[in-house]
């Protein structure tokens, strides 16, 4: 409990230890998804990668405010109203909610707060008032620009000299840029378009804008971690930054910035014209979301990971081994007060160490599976499970993990079926009739159901 947690901040390179500005109240902002179509896996990664990180920071300190927003004005949603010939507030609203469910299915926690930009009007405009009264931004052809140059620190964070970069790069510079570094804050909306009112006419907010803006609203000037995927580190990050340092007078934005690993599918880019988007709505049908989040959780945050069908089926396994060690503690009462063990803790305190603290987890699983003393088995069971709850693992009962099956479902048996094939085969086996028992767990085999026999009895469990 005295070592400080560690933790990797991108903006000095460095595993640095984790000291929050108040102990008190530790703050933590995560970009969240836009919502104009359903998230694909490796969207589901920072939510589950930050929902470990908050329920390991719940454990160390008293209170924990977690914001992860809703981008709910982006021209990605425009488009998708137009498409279908709706208001932008009827894509939005929709696509939110399904994101929200395919999260919990990955047993994501909601968190504290989940602000969407439609909301946070007034701070935006409020916040970009105050970068052109301190001479940061200027407003140019309906749009309000901020001026790079006018933040000395503007590059830090993803180590680029804006000056030498621009000089040097043929960018297509828009007429009404000072500079080419230059990014929006505000645009203009056609009557067509969605659009509210400001000092600067009718228009929209620039996306950069409205995180500085809700981080600002929710968790004040200075917060202290800030996270996403490694792919908003430039522009996005950067530019939260400049617009929040010098919208405060200069304070520091964000004092920890962790950024999580791409996903990529059997090696490569997800991307629509390669056609390998892989969408959560979808996997869920076929894969149990318990399973998925394991798959995020077996490499380090910030590793990428390659999702394909072998480390599914790696993970399903994995569970079926923890979840087996937990089904034979069957009836054993947790020790109470018992607590995940140390080293699995002190694992994701560094870094957020997910595959050392997983080791740890399947070593509990390993000694339950030996222990024959009763009081040991009570321990273990506590230690698996409070050390489950950390990473969102292992929070249903066993028989819900084994009879698990997937959403399209016409050819599997239905559960009672399966009992009552079970039932046939106990008889044969006890009247030794061996070929028809092998019959009956072959036939239930060809129709997708796997069946065991442990010291307990048959067991079964859909594959
Ligand atoms: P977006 O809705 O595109 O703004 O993305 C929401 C979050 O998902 C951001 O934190 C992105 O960095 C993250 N993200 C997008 N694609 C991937 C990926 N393939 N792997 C990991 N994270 C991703
Ligand atoms: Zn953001």
């Amino acid at each position: 409990m005295d070592t400080p947690m560690q933790l990797h901040n991108t903006l000095t390179g460095r595993k640095e230890a984790f000291v929050p500005l108040d102990p008190q109240r530790v703050t933590m902002y995560v970009c969240g998804p836009t919502v104009y179509s359903y998230a694909h896996i490796g969207n589901a990664r920072p939510a589950v990668v930050f929902d470990v990180l908050a329920r390991v920071l719940r454990r160390r300190y008293p209170q924990v405010v977690y914001v992860r927003n809703i981008t709910d004005i982006d021209d990605k949603i425009n488009a998708a109203a137009v498409k279908e010939g709706v208001e932008i507030g009827v894509i939005a609203q929709r696509y939110e909610k399904i994101y929200l469910e395919d999260m919990a299915a990955l047993g994501v926690q909601p968190t504290d707060f989940a602000p969407r930009v439609t909301e946070h009007l007034p701070t935006i405009i409020a916040m970009i008032q105050r970068l052109i009264d301190s001479g940061h931004a200027y407003e140019a052809k309906g749009h309000v620009m901020f001026h790079t140059l006018s933040f000395d620190g503007y590059g830090k964070l993803s180590k680029r000299d804006e000056q030498a970069l621009m000089a040097g790069a043929r960018v297509e510079v828009a007429p009404y840029k000072k500079h080419a570094g230059d990014f929006v804050l505000w645009k203009p909306s056609t009557d067509e378009q969605p659009g509210w009112d400001s000092p600067w006419g009718r228009g929209r907010p620039g996306w950069h804008i409205e995180c500085s803006a809700m981080a600002e609203a929710l968790l004040g000037e200075t917060i202290d971690i800030h996270g996403g995927g490694i792919d908003l580190v430039f522009p996005h990050h950067e530019n939260e930054i400049a617009q929040s340092t010098c919208s405060h007078g200069g304070k520091t934005f964000a004092r920890y910035w962790l950024h999580n690993g791409f996903l990529n599918v059997d090696s490569q880019k997800m991307s629509k014209s390669v056609g390998n988007v892989l969408l959560v709505h979808e996997l869920l049908k076929s894969l149990p979301g318990e399973a998925m989040r394991l798959v995020l959780l077996t490499g380090h945050y910030r590793q990428p990971i390659d999702w394909t069908d072998e480390v599914i089926g790696e993970a399903r396994k994995k569970l079926d081994r923890l979840y087996g060690a937990l089904r034979d503690l069957g009836d054993v009462a947790p020790a109470a007060g018992v607590t995940a063990p140390e080293a699995f803790i002190s694992a994701l305190e560094d870094d957020l160490n997910t595959p050392m603290a997983l080791a740890e987890l399947f070593e509990l699983a390993r000694r339950a599976n030996k222990a024959d003393d009763a009081a040991e088995k009570a321990q273990l069971k506590a230690q698996m499970l409070d050390a489950g709850l950390l990473l969102g693992l292992l929070q249903q009962a066993p028989e819900d993990w084994f009879s698990w099956s997937p959403a399209v479902d016409g050819e599997r048996p239905g559960a009672e079926e399966i009992e009552a094939l079970l039932a046939q085969r106990a008889d044969a086996r006890a009247n030794k009739q061996w070929a028809e028992s092998d019959r009956i767990r072959d036939e239930l085999k060809a129709r997708g159901v796997l069946v065991e026999d442990s010291k307990d009895g048959q067991r079964w469990r859909y594959l």
